[in-house]
């Protein structure tokens, strides 16, 4: 008997964290698994950060915090979105949340209705599927492809709104193709949602920090949709504190308000303990810190390393990432082919064979919306990365 609700049967389980459960299942029975599955920093949280957070113990920061955040780590949010993106937000506009998963997860559950409509560009991040399904609305997907470095057009954007579209979501630096929105073609989104005055805007900017072409830039910029935008990001990416589980998400008052009642029938407010650490860390300049430039520099050598690796193996059509430390590279010229009994009809096989043969895991592109592409992180140490590679190339030689 099928106990379980429609809403839990309904819902995938996390491809990226399948992928990571699986990569560590077989590490525990002995094998050498590399996982270029999960995106997480491999770097350790900056020393100063993690300072206030044993002050705050000490402190007995101890007690249930406010739902939305401490006052004061709202304010600091607020100064920070000044400081880094030019954005104008009171502490009022701000929820702190477990992560910026719960910032997606409230924002859309505040806004969407059942049936209606949410655009969303392929590739997208994994969870933003489930979570809209979990609300019962529609994930309507906008094609990118290699060809665009991923990207869609305003044009593409447009098309597909309709009269019961609500959201569109979207991560720009982008998990898991990498690719960053320029100012102008943010800009070319923004008027076309001028137009839409029913459309919501959920701009995750969790990788904000790690931009390889300078400055980064928010859709929330624009005066004329900003009361739309909501802004979602944290500390996980920036600041390699993806265990501390810290969130926000800046939006109109009333949007905020609504997250800081749903929270608070369901988790509360976020970790007293990491809300201290993340006082100090939004106090941070990123642009002046050795912590975050030296983190930046490593992932643009890996991706570059990365790249000309993969460019030496056949039939791995792979374009240039801007942002962010994932690799999204189309290996549809291995469809159709074969190691002894073993076929390979998909990215899901594909991945499969790479974790039995070659012991690296890996994330089909399937779980991002691009069946023709796998996504590689290349958040892991420099040898890693090339042992790594060094295998895929030697697996997928063996298919034929
Ligand atoms: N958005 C994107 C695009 C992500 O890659 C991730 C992965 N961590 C999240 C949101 C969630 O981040 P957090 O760890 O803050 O929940
Ligand atoms: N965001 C990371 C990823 O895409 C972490 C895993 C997750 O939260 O899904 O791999």
């Amino acid at each position: 008997m099928n106990y379980l609700s429609e809403r839990i049967n309904l819902l995938a389980e996390s491809e990226t964290l399948a992928m990571t459960r699986r990569s560590r299942e077989l590490r525990a029975q002995g094998f050498d698994v590399i996982n270029l599955s999960i995106g997480e920093p491999d770097f350790n949280t900056p020393e100063h950060v993690k300072e206030a957070a044993k002050d705050a113990i000490d402190q007995n920061y101890s007690h249930y915090t406010p739902v939305p955040g401490y006052p004061e780590l709202r304010q600091a949010i607020a100064n920070k979105l000044k400081r880094d993106n030019g954005l104008g937000y009171t502490a009022d506009q701000i929820v702190v949340s477990t992560g910026a998963k719960q910032s997606l997860a409230n924002a859309i559950l505040c806004l969407v209705n059942v049936g209606e409509e949410v655009l969303i560009p392929a590739p997208y991040w994994v969870s933003y599927k489930e979570i809209i399904k979990l609300a019962g609305a529609k994930g309507v997907f906008i094609e990118g492809n290699i060809n665009t470095d991923f990207k869609v057009t305003p044009d593409q954007i447009e098309a597909a709104i309709t009269p019961e579209t609500k959201l569109f979501i979207f991560s720009s630096p982008c998990n898991p193709s990498g690719t960053v929105y320029t100012f102008d073609e943010l800009k070319a989104f923004a008027e076309v949602f001028e137009r839409h005055p029913h459309v919501f805007i959920i701009s995750d900017e969790i990788y904000e920090n790690i931009n390889f072409v300078g400055k980064h830039y928010s859709i929330a910029s624009f005066e004329s949709i900003y009361d739309r935008v909501i802004l979602i990001n944290g500390l996980s990416k920036g600041f390699a504190m993806t265990g501390w589980r810290l969130g926000y998400m800046a939006a109109n008052k009333e949007i905020a308000k609504a997250c800081d009642k749903l929270q608070g029938q369901i988790t509360s407010g976020a970790c007293s303990i990491t809300q201290r650490a993340a006082l100090v860390a939004m106090a941070t300049d990123p642009s002046e810190s050795d912590d975050i430039k030296r983190m930046v520099d490593a992932f643009k050598y890996r991706r570059d390393l990365a790249i000309s690796m993969l460019r030496e193996i056949p039939g791995v059509r792979i374009n240039v990432p801007d942002g962010a430390f994932y690799l999204f590279p189309d290996i549809t010229a291995y469809f159709g082919k074969s190691f002894g009994e073993r076929v390979i009809l998909s990215g899901p096989d594909l991945c499969d064979y790479l974790l039995d043969t070659a012991f690296v895991a890996i994330v089909p592109g399937s779980a991002f919306g691009s069946p023709e592409c796998i996504r590689i992180s290349y958040a892991t140490s420099e040898d890693t990365l090339r042992e790594a590679i060094r295998r895929i190339g030697e697996a997928l030689a063996k298919l034929k």
